[in-house]
């Protein structure tokens, strides 16, 4: 029996040392199972052959079967062309070949029927087909029943003649050469129980299609097996993770905890902020060990419900920490939070890159004895030279701007575990949120504390400016102020800081009579931090920034968002962007400024902008439009999920399912140890040992 995992593709017949090469370099191919897993991207139906005299304006691809009379060149140099005169006793249509003439000539000889695949274009008053596809009737079995599967290829490829076609061939030879190897991953009473189609038949309906009802069982089919194995080993490491590590026990709600909430909050919590403060006591208080994704769109009280449990922390004799991705916005925790505790009694202390060596080596000593209760900062919480008494809770905020590797590092701060409170106001859909994070409980804020008025949005091109001046220039004389953002893009960060400078200089002179300041991530820190503080206090009216504004920056009077070149950011991002206004009393603005020349996607997208303000609608658009490979979030942290067939955006229903079915299979055998599921076992750790330790988010 091959072991098909093992096999390398260049013993197939027909591959070859060569070919085998250009597989693995363009495609990742290197065995024989990574050959099968390689699906069509999609499925062309061949059951029809359509006659001659059929043929009408704007048909898709089309399959005719007859004989060619004669061939012909016609032009000369660049238009230079082969022409076949093709017919079926209904019509004659010009088959046509710009390159490849001599193949052509050779292989396909006047009298020999063949089919014909491709799409008819119109040509003057007549049609003809550019580079069809062409087969011998003989073969007509193989290529023309039915739904025809289209793999892609690189231009290197089919350089080299290695196009769908030959794929096809290839997994042709190889489904007919093996029987036994088929396997079927799922154990029978998994089978059963679910009631799909076999895996191997699977596997020949989806690269050969006996018909479309068939073809949708096997997707299904190997959709589900996709998504089951990475629920089944996400839910594993998070049951595992239960049973082998004791929780930090919080069992009071004391002092701290309750005079804050009933002396010192300054307004009532929203239904849902209780919610989820409820859900993090039950966590913290069950004797498991916490690990929980809180989720809410930008300016829905998460900080404050971060505070509450921080003090649930404190009540219990533990440290808490607060880890932010940047340094301004560690700083505004920080003077959030203790503006929030002005009254009480905590000690509180602010860590980042930037802090003095003296005030370092006050603080570090009292991190250590226990005498600093919250510690809030940036990545430099997690350097080696800090060590906490005993940290009780790790809350982190912006959770995507961490690595795997980061979060990870919290873990090892203490003797004991802490609880782990990761935080996001990148409101990820719920199918992205199982995939990625399946293994963290997650919270939703989905409630905006009362009175907020929506922010309006609006779009409009850059070719019309003086209006928008006028705009701002009313909004800035009833005191508001108002940020301007600049894109900043990998590669051409040269030319956004040429925009953004000379944005500034432009606004400068437009608006003599108000100050104008400007922070991106190239100024020193205690620059940007200076121009930050100009901002926040209102001496600046208007700050031009980079994005480094996007999370977190909290200046209540600051009610307008211009966004320059809004067709360069993507649907989150703008959601995040204009998270930044509407946080005080006023009435918001959201001006997206873009040029007039549009594609038809990008207007789709300021579209949604300016029709909502629910980040999760617009996370679920921003999915369906671009596909959860390309997602923010996921591809800033290469945390992006290879999914070779299921689809986040349209199989959440099959998504839950398979989550539903592998939590019952632990629910009985967290282990996976039993005979019946061993294989199970084996599978996830064939398949994830190597990769992603998806486990280790968090
Ligand atoms: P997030 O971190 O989710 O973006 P914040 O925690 O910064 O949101 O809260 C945004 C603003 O709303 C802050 O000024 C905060 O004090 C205020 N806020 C939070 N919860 C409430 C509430 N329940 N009622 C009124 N204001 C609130
Ligand atoms: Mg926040």
């Amino acid at each position: 029996m091959i072991d098909l995992e093992r096999r390398s593709i260049v013993y197939l017949p027909g591959v070859g040392p060569r070919k085998a090469e250009l597989l693995e370099k363009e495609l990742g191919i290197r065995s024989y199972a990574d050959l099968l897993n390689y699906f069509p991207y999609k499925y062309i139906d061949r059951s029809r052959v359509y006659r001659i005299s059929e043929i009408e304006g704007n048909m898709p691809y089309i399959q005719l079967k007859g004989r060619f009379q004669y061939f012909e060149t016609v032009g000369e140099g660049r238009t230079k062309r082969l022409v076949g005169k093709f017919t079926d006793g209904t019509g004659v249509i010009d088959l046509v070949w710009f390159k490849g003439i001599s193949y052509v000539l050779d292989k396909y000889k006047p009298g020999a029927e063949f089919i014909v695949f491709g799409k008819p274009v119109v040509f003057g008053r007549t049609y003809n087909i550019p580079h069809p596809d062409i087969d011998p009737v003989s073969s007509a079995d193989q290529v023309a029943s039915g739904l025809t599967p289209y793999y892609s290829t690189s231009e290197k490829m089919k350089k080299s003649f290695l196009n769908s076609r030959s794929i096809q061939n290839l997994i042709f030879t190889l489904l007919n050469s093996i029987t036994d190897e088929f396997a079927d991953p799922l154990p029978e009473y998994v089978l059963k129980r679910i009631g799909m189609t076999s895996y191997r038949e699977a596997m020949h309906q989806i690269h050969f299609p006996d018909s479309a009802e068939k073809l949708r069982d096997a997707q299904a089919r190997l959709k589900f097996d996709e998504l089951f194995f990475i629920q089944l080993n996400m839910l594993q490491t998070a049951k595992l993770r239960q049973l082998r590590i004791k929780g930090l026990l919080f069992s009071k709600v004391g002092t701290y905890f309750n005079t804050f909430y009933k002396d010192y909050l300054p307004f009532e919590l929203t239904g849902a902020q209780k919610r989820v403060v409820r859900e993090i006591r039950n966590d913290m208080g069950s004797g498991r060990q916490m690990n929980r994704l809180l989720q809410g769109d930008v300016g829905s009280g998460k900080t404050l419900v971060a505070l509450l449990s921080m003090l649930l922390a404190l009540d219990n004799g533990y440290q808490a920490c607060m880890m932010a991705p940047t340094e301004i916005l560690a700083t505004q925790h920080y003077a959030t939070v203790i503006g929030f505790l002005e009254d009480m009694d905590v000690k509180v202390a602010l860590l980042t890159g930037s802090t003095k060596k003296k005030e370092r080596q006050k603080i570090l000593p009292q991190i250590e004895n226990g005498e600093i209760q919250i510690l809030i900062g940036t990545h430099a919480l997690i350097e080696d030279s800090v060590s906490f008494a005993s940290l009780g809770l790790a809350v982190i905020d912006e959770q995507h701007r961490f690595g795997v590797e980061q979060r990870s590092r919290l873990w090892k701060k203490n003797k004991e575990i802490p609880h782990v409170l990761v935080m996001t106001a990148t409101p990820i859909p719920r199918t992205l949120a199982m995939t990625l994070y399946g293994d963290l409980d997650v919270s939703v804020i989905d409630e905006l504390p009362p009175g907020r008025k929506p922010i309006k949005t609006v779009h409009r091109y850059d070719t019309n400016k003086a209006q928008l001046y006028d705009f701002l220039r009313k909004e800035i004389q009833l005191g508001r102020q108002v940020y301007v953002v600049f894109p900043l893009i990998e590669g051409s960060e040269k030319l956004d800081y040429k925009n953004l400078e000379e944005g500034y200089e432009l606004f400068k002179e437009v608006f003599p009579e108000f100050t104008v300041c400007m922070v991106h991530g190239r100024m020193k820190a205690v620059e940007k931090e200076a121009e930050m503080k100009r901002f926040i206090s209102g001496e600046a009216h208007m700050l031009m920034a980079t994005t480094v504004i996007e999370v977190g920056v909290n200046v209540p009077n600051a009610s307008v968002m211009v966004i320059e070149s809004a067709e360069r950011f993507g649907l989150s991002q703008l959601h995040q962007l204009r998270g930044r206004v509407g946080r005080g009393a006023d009435q918001s603005y959201c001006v997206l400024v873009s040029s007039y020349k549009l594609s038809n996607d990008t207007r789709k997208r300021l579209e949604i902008m300016v029709n909502s303000t629910d980040g999760f609608e617009i996370a679920e658009a921003d999915l369906r439009m671009r596909g959860h490979g390309d997602l923010e979030g996921t591809r800033q942290s290469g945390e992006g999920i290879d999914l070779k067939i299921a689809n986040l955006a349209s199989d959440g229903q099959l998504l839950q399912y398979a989550r539903d079915i592998a939590s019952d299979i632990l629910l009985e055998d967290p282990e996976l140890c039993t005979e019946r599921n061993i294989q199970l076992n084996q599978k996830i750790k064939s398949l994830f040992s190597s990769k992603i330790n998806w486990g280790m988010i968090s």
